[in-house]
């Protein structure tokens, strides 16, 4: 069985703030993953059988590949319904901020976020959590996902017989795709009774691996044929790689939000290495270039993402960005991979 994931104080504490909110916020980090998105819809469903009507706010646009999950059609667009959303987060009276670690990962909606007078909650997974003002703060670095975290939590509560596979799906696909489909962060007995008891709801794991992972157009497909073939930079002798996504890539592969998903995972599949470094120009603003980091074993690619890249995250998974040209992203990153090349060896 599970152990209990909050003191009997948390617990007490949090059955409080939940039983005097009427205006519940849900939000999550910027760019929303599988995680993100995953934990926001099963907590709220959660809330939803306490007679609650919480409302979701991401920060801007999700991948496609999660529109599937029931609900998502609720969700509201700080970047897209502004107004609305200041709104929601003004008039609130209980905010639950999911996975993410600081005002800051939510970009644009921060200052929302901090200037609502609500109490907050935060389910988070990240190392380093420094949320001003907050009521509760259940920060387990070692959770594979903030959605195994809501799971434990309502599964702590009593709240997990009532809920079905509007609860169930969203959070297997957020513990699925912050663990690589179970191949990271995973080896935990824990996650496996909890997959157990979500698969009781009539879930199929399998669809929902192919609604994420096989669901991509065919120019993803081809935009990492490119990618491998043309721009892939090995640095053989420090175990680690780089490629970079210019904004004309992304033109001609008419890239659209998510096809860049996992692209960072694959040169770890060569023998031996380490690292690997994802630079990708944003579509929109100049001098701005989307970084993400994957390591294996226990090189950390987070101290990586906060020494060069103005990020951070987890051990073997981080990301960050640079306020700079392409061109100067890459120097940046060979510097990067020279500094640690101590470790990466
Ligand atoms: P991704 O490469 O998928 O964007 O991010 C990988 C992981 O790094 C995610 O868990 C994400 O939360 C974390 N991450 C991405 N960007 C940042 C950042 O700027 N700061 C911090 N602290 N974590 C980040
Ligand atoms: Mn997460």
């Amino acid at each position: 069985m599970l152990k209990d994931l909050l003191s009997p104080a948390e617990c007490g504490m949090l059955r409080s703030l939940i039983d005097g909110a009427h205006n519940i916020v849900i939000c999550c980090h910027v760019n929303p993953d599988g995680d993100a998105i995953g934990a926001s819809l099963g907590w709220a469903e959660y809330l939803k059988t306490l007679g609650k009507e919480p409302a979701i706010v991401v920060p801007d646009q999700f991948p496609d590949f999660l529109q599937w999950m029931p609900g998502t059609d609720t969700i509201v667009r700080y970047d897209r319904r502004k107004d609305e959303a200041d709104a929601l987060f003004a008039g609130s009276d209980l905010v639950f901020c999911l996975d993410f670690n600081q005002p800051s990962r939510t970009d644009a909606m921060a200052d929302a976020l901090v200037g609502a007078a609500a109490p907050k909650v935060m389910f988070d997974h990240h190392l380093a959590p420094d949320m001003p003002g907050c009521s509760l703060m259940v920060s387990r670095t070692e959770m594979c996902s903030t959605s195994e975290i809501v799971f434990r939590v309502v599964w702590q509560l009593g709240g997990f017989d009532r809920l079905g596979a509007a609860f169930a799906a969203p959070v297997y696909c957020g513990m699925m795709t912050d663990t690589g489909g179970f191949t990271y962060n995973s080896t935990r007995p824990g996650i496996y009774f909890i997959i157990s008891q979500l698969l009781t709801k009539q879930i199929d794991k399998d669809k929902i691996y192919r609604n994420v992972y096989n669901n991509y157009s065919e120019n993803r497909l081809r935009l990492v044929g490119y990618v491998l073939y043309r721009k892939l930079v090995v640095d053989r002798a420090r175990h680690a790689a780089f490629f970079t996504l210019t904004r004309r890539d992304l033109l001609d592969f008419h890239f659209i939000k998510g096809d860049a998903e996992g692209l960072v995972n694959i040169p770890l599949q060569i023998k031996g290495l380490k690292l690997s470094i994802s630079l990708r120009e944003d579509r929109d603003r100049d001098n701005l270039v989307w970084v993400s980091l994957r390591s294996v074993d226990d090189f950390p690619c987070n101290k990586v993402a906060e020494m060069f890249f103005n990020g951070g995250g987890h051990l073997n998974a981080s990301g960050g960005r640079l306020n700079c040209s392409i061109d100067e992203a890459v120097e940046i990153t060979k510097r990067a991979i020279a500094h640690f090349e101590p470790t990466l060896k």
